[in-house]
């Protein structure tokens, strides 16, 4: 199990000291029981309150939690409700845990304990955004835009299909420094515009650099690393060295992937960082999307635009699957097989 370090101090999974915690507004109104107090760590509370107050002032919505940091017993809680040893799921949703392997037989999906981000304090489920699968959700719809101008990302619960499921990415966080990272963002997509277009209507995919332990490809580990970081795996320093963090980081997400836990990343793993990213989707996953789409420079800059679209759609069609720009599984499984 990994180990999360903030502000200076250093904590597992599950185990998030009060010291760095907030609570969220409005006290006393979260939870199925609209009674509870909800708590995540100090930077995703601060981006949460001011993430709700503009998301009232926009839209009139009032959001509320139903799941926040969630200690390492009530993970396993959740996990065992609904997954058994050695049983057959009917949802084809098998973990590793404790040595053998689970299958899901109730209920929605859950982390396997110890590796999920409300463990880092760094999730919320919101109240009323549908239930599984419902990407069309009226209230989500309205909200979602202007939380995710705030670091809420929701690739990871586009992967297990929940809606309500959303993850704080540091990274992606404009709503402290409202304007400029957009801004950033809108000219390297319009410099990427301003390069000749390829006639060509298919595209090949470009392979990321394989990583491991020791690797010095600065650009590549500095990519890596910002995937885990938004992940909730990693913490440490994006400084572009691969050492012992970045390899427990990688064996985690290689874990809760269901990839083979070796610590290389190679196209498998890197492939899997994409599932969920679609069209105006913001953050490491896209940028890690961007690559392998072919763009360059200040073209990678994690907000997937216009030339995100057109690009994917021609890797799309070079690899046999619906152009739709939606990075799907069917999508992900068609890079590992070709890619
Ligand atoms: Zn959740």
């Amino acid at each position: 199990m990994t180990t999360m370090r903030f502000r200076g101090r250093s904590y597992r999974n599950g185990c998030v000291p009060s010291s760095v915690l907030d609570e969220l507004q409005p006290s006393g109104r979260h939870g199925t029981d609209g009674r509870s107090r909800a708590f995540l760590r100090k930077d995703a509370a601060a981006s949460w309150n001011r993430a709700i107050d503009d998301v009232r002032a926009g839209t009139g919505l009032q959001l509320t939690v139903r799941g926040w940091n969630r200690s390492l017993a009530e993970q396993q809680g959740f996990f065992l409700q609904r997954y058994r040893r050695g049983a057959r799921s009917p949802f084809g949703d098998y973990r590793r845990y404790d040595g053998s392997t689970w299958g899901r037989v109730g209920g929605a999906a859950a982390a396997v304990p110890g590796y999920s981000n409300h463990g880092w304090a760094l999730a919320v489920d919101v109240q009323d955004f549908g239930g599984v699968g419902e990407w069309g959700n009226a209230r989500r719809a309205k909200a979602f835009p202007i939380l995710r101008e705030h670091g809420w990302t929701d690739v990871e619960g586009r992967r297990v299909n929940e809606p309500w499921h959303l993850v704080y990415c540091p990274g992606d966080d404009h709503g402290a420094r409202r304007g400029r990272g957009r801004a950033a963002g809108r000219s390297g997509a319009r410099a990427a515009l301003r390069r000749p277009l390829r006639r060509a209507t298919t595209l090949r995919p470009h392979r990321p650099p394989t990583l491991r332990r020791g690797t010095r490809r600065p650009a590549g580990v500095r990519l890596w690393a910002s995937v885990l970081a938004a992940e909730g795996l990693y913490a440490g320093e994006l400084g572009g060295r691969f050492g012992e963090d970045l390899d427990a980081a990688t064996r985690a997400f290689q874990e809760r992937s269901h990839l083979l836990v070796d610590g290389i990343v190679g196209p498998k793993t890197w492939y899997t960082s994409v599932l969920g990213v679609e069209p105006g989707s913001r953050g490491a996953a896209v940028r890690v999307a961007q690559v392998v789409a072919g763009l360059r420079g200040a073209a990678v800059d994690g907000v997937a635009g216009s030339v995100f679209a057109a690009r994917w759609k021609r890797v799309q069609r070079w690899l046999g699957v619906a152009a739709d720009a939606h990075l799907g599984p069917r999508t992900v499984a068609a890079l590992v097989r070709k890619g």
